[in-house]
């Protein structure tokens, strides 16, 4: 990962300003320019943190489930939880509200499951960022660092 580093707000705040016309001088670009991958990165990351399965914590890479309460689930830990209780002979509950979960009450949450497919993840082999949806695709076919 690379770390940029914020440039310095302060640069240009030395100049007189109240003596003087500038009449056609550019206009001095004072707006504190944030980098506009970084501003992205930082998003993705918040969202990473919001889409993830409460279980495992990591981001599903398919079929999301749902308590009645709208705690996410990834797939195979929704399924593991309902073995899990079916073997325990109790009823499966959410791991964060404890609320009762069956794959009745439980549903899938479609747009968390296409936001994170929109979600940028690395080439393994590349390192360069690409959709999830689209990753296999390029990992498998596309990548010339294979
Ligand atoms: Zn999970
Ligand atoms: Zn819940
Ligand atoms: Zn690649």
């Amino acid at each position: 990962m690379t770390d940029i580093p914020e440039s310095d707000p302060m640069s240009s705040s030395s100049e007189n300003k109240d003596s003087e016309m500038k009449d056609d001088a550019p206009v001095a670009k004072k707006r504190k320019l944030v980098p506009e991958n970084e501003q992205c990165e930082k998003l993705e990351q918040r969202l990473c943190g919001i889409l993830c399965c409460a279980v495992c914590l990591e981001l599903p890479p398919a079929a999301v489930y749902q308590c009645t309460n709208g705690h996410l689930m990834c797939a195979p830990c929704f399924t593991h939880l309902l073995a899990d209780a079916r073997l325990r002979d109790e009823a499966a509950t959410c791991p964060n509200c404890r609320v009762a979960i069956s794959a009745s009450s439980a549903s899938r949450n479609l747009a968390v499951e296409k936001t994170v497919s929109e979600l940028p993840s690395e080439c393994r082999f590349c390192a360069r960022l690409y959709p999830r949806h689209a990753l296999q695709h390029h990992e498998d076919n596309l990548c010339d660092e294979r």
